[in-house]
C-alpha cells in the first residue's frame, strides 16, 4: 500500500484497520453510496430526501432570532424556490448570501416548517447564469474511518484505478461465463463502481442491484464456494474406515423402538449409511426441525460404526444436552450390550482417566460428551465416526480439529446435526464443504403448538392457566430469561421465580433447573420431570436445546421479547412432542420495540422451523443466524447472503464446472477473494 503515492504510514495504519492491505483491497473497497453532482436540478422538481446540486438567485435573506439564531435565505431558479438554513455562519457567508446573488448549492432536501429546505448546504457563489461546470461522474462516498476524508479516498481510489489500467485485476471468469450472464468484466465493473458515469441509475446503485455490483458479488460468492469445495475434495482424498457392518445392531434397535421411523428419517439414514460405507471420510450435515427425530438417526449411525468394529463419539454443545444424549443412548444401546462412556468438562481425576484408558485401548465403543472430547489427551484406538449435535455453534476449524482424532492415516467420518434449521441458500453457501440431508417431516400425531402473546400485566391469568393445566395432569415449563450473560444472575432470577410460583401454586410439585446447579441435581430434577413426578419445571434457557419430555404441553416464556427467533423456536420445541394439543405463552414486558414485535408475530404465525429461519435471516442477517459474526467466518466484502440469495444456485453449478475445467482459475479466484483467510485450505 505504501508504494501508492499519498499513503504514508499514518494512512497505511488507518487502511489496515479497515482490512485494506493491498491495492486490490483498495479496489474492492467500494463506495457505500453516491451523490449526483453531475447536473443541476430544477428546484421545482426536488423531493425530500433528494441530494442535489441546485443553482439560483437569492430572493430574500434574513437572520431570525427564534429558539436558535439562524440565517435563512430563499433561493429561486424560475421553477420554484427553496430555503437555505444555517445555524452557524460567518460574516463572509452572510454577505455571500445577500439578496440578488447567484449561488450553486449541494445538500439534502428536507421538509421545513413552510417550504423545503437545505440545512447547511455546500455553497458556492457563481456569476449570473454561469454555465454549469459540474462533476463528470457520480460522486462516490466511501465507508471510512476516523481521520480519512472523502477527498483522500477519492484520491487513493483514483491512483488505484490508474494502476488497474496497467493489468491490475486479471479477468478470471471465462468469457463464455460472462457472456451467458451478460456480466461486465471485473476491471470494468470495478472502474464503474468507483466512478459511475452520470447516466447510471442511482437507485440501482444504492440498492446494490447494479450489474457491476452483482458481478463482484457473484465472483466473491463463487470464490467462497470454490474454497469450501476444494476443502471438501482434499478431505475426500484422505482415507476413512469402511463402516458397512452393524445391520443386525441397527435392526435390534429398530425392533425395540416404540415407533417406526418416518420416511424422512429412513431416507436420511440411508444417505448416512451409504456415506459410511465409503473408504473416504463423509462430512454430512443433517438438518431437521425441532422434534423431527434427529437423535435416533444419530444412534442408528453410531450402531453402524460400532457394528463395524470402530468407535463412535457424540458431541453436544452443552452439558445438559450431552447428559440427555447420554441418557438416550444408554437407554437404547445398553440393552444391546453396548457400553456408553461419558466425558465432560466437569468429569475429572480417576473417573476421567478410566474413560480415557478405555477409549485408548478400544474397549469402550462409544462416548458421549461436550467439547471435552476435543482435548489433546483424548485418544481413540479406532475412531470411525464423530457426531456433532447443534452444528451451527461449531465453525469450520472445529470440524477439522475433531477429525485429527482418527487413527494414523485415517480420518473419521463426520455427521453434524443442526438443532435449528437454516434456510437452504444459506446452508448451501455456508456449508458447501458438507453434504446436506434434511429430515423434512415430523413424526406422526404431532399437533402444532398454539402460541399466544400476552403482556406481563396479565401474569396472574397465566399463573392460573398453569394451575389448570397441571391439575389436569399435564406438565408445564416456566422459562425465565435475563439479558445478563451471567449465569449467577440467571440462576438467581429462576430461584426467585420458582419461590414465587411455589407460593402462588400451592399443591403443585415445582422443580427448578439452572446452569449453576450441580450436574447430578440437574439430572435428578430432569429425570423427575420426565417421570411425571414434577408438574411445573422452572428453568433458565439452559433447557433451550434438545430437552425431550413428551408429556409437557404448556410452556410459558417470561420476557420473550428478549430472545431471538431461533432461541424462541428451540424453547417452544420442548412442547408439542406428544399427541395432545400444546400451548406456548409468550409473555412480554411493554413497550415492545419494532423488531421484538415482529419476532413475536412470527412465532404466533408459524411453527415451521424453516420458515422461522427464513424470517430470522431477514431480521438478523446471515452472520447472526449462522453464529459466525464474531468469528469472522463467512464474512463477505461485497456479497450479502441475504440480498444475493438468487445467485447461489447458479454459483453452485458454475463452481462444479470451473473445478472440472479450469483448476488454475479456481486457485487464483480463491487466492484473490479468500487469500490468507483460508488457513484451512492446505490441510
Ligand atoms: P430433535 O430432532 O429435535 O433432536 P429428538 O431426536 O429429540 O428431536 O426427537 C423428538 C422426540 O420424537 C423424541 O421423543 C423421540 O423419541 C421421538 N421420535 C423420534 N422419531 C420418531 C418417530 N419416527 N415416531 C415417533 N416419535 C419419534
Ligand atoms: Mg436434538
Amino acid at each position: 500500500m505504501t508504494a501508492l503515492k499519498g499513503v504514508g504510514p499514518k494512512n497505511a495504519e488507518r487502511l489496515q484497520r479497515l482490512g485494506i492491505h493491498s491495492v486490490q483491497d483498495l479496489l474492492f473497497h467500494l463506495p457505500v453510496r453516491y451523490q449526483d453532482r453531475t447536473r443541476i436540478v430544477p428546484i421545482g422538481s426536488l423531493r425530500p430526501g433528494d441530494q442535489a446540486v441546485i443553482q439560483g438567485q437569492v430572493e430574500l435573506a434574513d437572520i431570525r432570532y427564534g429558539r436558535r439564531r439562524s440565517l435563512l435565505a430563499r433561493l429561486a431558479d424560475g421553477t420554484g424556490s427553496i430555503t437555505l438554513r444555517f445555524f452557524h455562519f460567518s460574516g463572509a457567508q452572510q454577505s455571500n448570501m445577500a439578496r440578488g446573488s447567484w449561488l450553486r448549492c449541494f445538500g439534502e432536501v428536507r421538509n421545513g416548517p413552510q417550504t423545503y429546505e437545505l440545512v447547511h448546504p455546500e455553497v458556492q457563489r457563481v456569476a449570473e447564469d454561469e454555465p454549469a461546470e459540474v462533476e463528470q461522474a457520480l460522486t462516490p462516498i466511501y465507508p471510512t474511518t476516523e481521520g480519512m476524508h472523502q477527498l483522500t479516498w477519492r484520491d487513493l481510489s483514483e491512483r488505484a484505478l490508474a494502476l488497474l489500467g496497467r493489468g491490475g485485476l486479471d479477468e478470471l471468469l471465462p468469457a463464455a461465463v460472462l457472456q451467458a450472464r451478460a456480466m461486465p468484466e471485473l476491471a470494468a465493473a470495478v472502474r464503474l463502481l468507483h466512478r459511475p458515469p452520470p447516466d447510471q441509475s442511482l437507485r440501482l446503485l444504492s440498492d446494490s442491484g447494479h450489474p457491476a455490483q452483482r458481478r463482484l458479488a457473484f465472483e466473491e460468492l463463487l470464490a467462497h464456494q470454490l474454497s469450501l469445495r476444494v476443502l471438501r475434495q482434499r478431505q475426500r482424498q484422505r482415507g476413512a474406515p469402511v463402516l458397512a457392518g452393524g445391520d443386525s445392531l441397527q435392526q435390534a434397535l429398530l425392533d425395540r423402538l416404540p415407533f417406526a421411523l418416518t420416511r424422512a428419517q429412513q431416507r436420511v439414514l440411508q444417505q448416512i449409511d451409504d456415506d459410511l460405507a465409503q473408504a473416504h471420510p463423509a462430512l454430512r450435515l443433517v438438518q431437521g426441525d425441532v422434534g423431527s427425530g434427529k437423535t435416533v438417526v444419530a444412534a442408528l449411525a453410531a450402531l453402524r460404526c460400532v457394528g463395524s468394529g470402530h468407535q463412535a463419539a457424540i458431541m453436544a454443545p452443552t452439558e445438559l444436552l450431552a447428559e440427555q444424549h447420554l441418557r438416550n443412548f444408554s437407554d437404547w444401546l445398553q440393552p444391546l450390550d453396548i457400553e456408553v462412556g461419558w466425558l465432560s468438562g466437569r468429569y475429572k481425576g480417576k473417573r476421567r482417566q478410566a474413560v480415557l484408558d478405555c477409549l485408548a485401548d478400544g474397549s469402550l465403543p462409544l462416548v458421549v460428551g461436550t467439547h471435552a472430547l476435543f482435548q489433546d489427551d483424548v485418544a481413540f484406538q479406532r475412531l470411525g465416526l464423530v457426531i456433532v449435535d447443534e452444528q451451527h455453534r461449531f465453525g469450520v476449524h472445529q470440524r477439522l480439529a475433531l477429525r485429527e482424532k482418527g487413527v494414523a492415516g485415517q480420518v473419521p467420518h463426520q455427521l453434524v446435526m443442526t438443532a435449528t434449521p437454516i434456510p437452504r441458500t444459506l446452508a448451501m453457501t455456508a456449508y458447501a464443504d458438507l453434504d446436506l440431508s434434511v429430515i423434512d417431516e415430523l413424526p406422526p400425531g404431532r399437533t402444532p403448538v398454539s402460541t399466544v402473546v400476552i403482556a406481563d400485566a396479565r401474569r396472574d391469568q397465566v399463573v392460573e392457566r398453569v394451575a389448570m393445566a397441571c391439575r389436569e395432569g399435564r406438565q408445564a415449563y416456566w422459562v425465565c430469561t435475563l439479558i445478563e450473560e451471567s449465569e449467577a444472575l440467571q440462576a438467581q432470577a429462576a430461584e426467585d421465580t420458582a419461590a414465587a410460583l411455589t407460593e402462588a401454586l400451592e399443591g403443585l410439585r415445582i422443580g427448578l433447573v439452572h446452569g449453576r446447579m450441580k450436574a447430578a441435581d440437574k439430572e435428578a430434577t430432569m429425570r423427575a420431570f420426565k417421570a411425571g413426578e414434577i408438574d411445573l419445571l422452572v428453568a433458565t434457557t439452559v433447557i433451550e436445546v434438545g430437552v425431550d419430555v413428551p408429556n409437557a404441553s404448556l410452556m410459558v416464556i417470561e420476557n420473550a421479547e428478549r430472545l431471538g427467533l431461533s432461541q424462541l423456536h428451540q424453547l417452544r420445541g420442548r412442547v408439542g412432542r406428544g399427541a395432545q394439543q400444546s400451548h406456548c405463552v409468550l409473555m412480554y414486558h411493554p413497550p415492545l420495540g419494532g423488531v421484538a414485535q415482529e419476532r413475536l408475530r412470527v412465532m404466533r404465525e408459524t411453527n415451521d422451523g424453516f420458515e422461522i429461519a427464513r424470517r430470522d435471516l431477514e431480521i438478523r442477517g446471515p452472520g447472526e443466524v449462522l453464529g459466525t459474526r464474531q468469528t469472522g467466518e463467512m464474512q463477505f466484502r461485497i456479497a450479502d447472503l441475504l440480498r444475493d440469495q438468487d445467485m447461489v444456485a447458479d454459483v453452485q453449478v458454475l463452481a462444479d464446472e470451473l473445478l472440472r475445467e479450469h483448476p488454475r482459475r479456481v486457485a487464483l479466484l480463491i487466492q484473490r477473494w479468500i487469500g490468507a483467510r483460508v488457513q484451512y485450505a492446505d490441510v
